[in-house]
């Protein structure tokens, strides 16, 4: 493995969730995805042909609910939801009553603030305001398997989408600061509509995520050494495995284990690679 890859961040480098994730999976990932920009053209997961189908369903479905979202005639987009796994998450959003009538919604919202050294950035999937009473953050999960809501808790976008939200969404809230006991973060499963995951927010919680956000950022920031992850669970679904020779052939999706689908799952999607839909 070659051992002159570059280790300083850019000064203006913004993080998110998905980056701080693979930091605290594996700090060698981060160093290749974020520092190097290393496309390694590995396989993440077989079957390959089945998880690229699920992956853009995923994508599609977030698209879809968008623009119901904004207003889009449901039979219009229904027309969309023609494939198997597809049509199913859709008869489920709809069928789901996620009581927002009186809620300002605000979609694939872009929020982001100072955070130690650097920026830190979220998009979210929905944030439904009811200004100086409630901030509910939606994310919308096609996972085939439903995580155990203490990991899901655990999770970096659990962390940074809610003390980001009292950070940095006061715009959405006639101005005034948001406070953490406003805030709840739910999970919505496509495939376990009546089971979503809800994480409350309070005052304690968010000073000791917003602390420790900061504090890992600027540890990154100064960071000069990127070791590989001593866990090599994480290397099974990773893209770097054969630069790292953590093995050449990618992990298999059997089920086995929804945290770890999970994981496989989020490392090479981001709400960047969602399309648009032509209509
Ligand atoms: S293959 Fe393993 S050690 Fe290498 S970047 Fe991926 S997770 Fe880290």
């Amino acid at each position: 493995m070659p051992d002159n890859l570059k280790s300083e961040l850019p000064p203006f480098f913004t993080f998110s969730q998905s980056s701080l994730q693979d930091y605290f999976d594996c700090p060698r990932r981060f160093q290749l995805r974020y520092i190097e920009h290393l496309a390694w053209p590995a396989v993440e997961t077989e079957p390959v042909l089945e998880n690229e189908r699920r992956q853009q369903e995923g994508q599609l479905f977030h698209r879809m609910v968008q623009q119901h979202l904004v207003g889009l005639p449901v039979e219009k987009l229904t027309r969309l939801a023609n494939a198997l796994d597809l049509s199913r998450w859709w008869k489920n959003y709809l069928g789901y009553k996620f009581e927002l009538d009186d809620c300002s919604k605000y979609t694939e919202l872009t929020l982001s603030a100072p955070a130690g050294s650097h920026r830190l950035l979220a998009k979210y999937d929905l944030v439904a305001m009811l200004p100086g009473r409630k901030a509910i953050i939606f994310d919308w999960k096609t996972y085939h398997k439903r995580p155990k809501d203490e990991w899901m808790a655990a999770r970096m976008q659990t962390r940074v989408y809610r003390a980001l939200l009292v950070q940095a969404g006061a715009y959405l809230n006639g101005g005034a600061p948001i406070q953490p006991g406003q805030v709840e973060m739910v999970y919505w499963y496509a495939d376990f509509p009546s089971e979503p995951a809800r994480f409350p927010y309070n005052a304690a919680h968010f000073k000791r995520d917003w602390d420790a956000l900061t504090s890992l950022i600027n540890e990154i920031g100064n960071h000069r050494n990127f070791p590989l992850t001593e866990d090599d669970k994480k290397c099974a679904y990773c893209p770097y495995r054969s630069f790292c020779d953590r093995g050449g052939k990618a992990g298999a999706l059997d089920g086995s284990d929804a945290e770890i689908e999970t994981a496989a799952a989020e490392i090479n999607l981001n709400f960047e690679q969602i399309a648009e839909i032509e209509f």
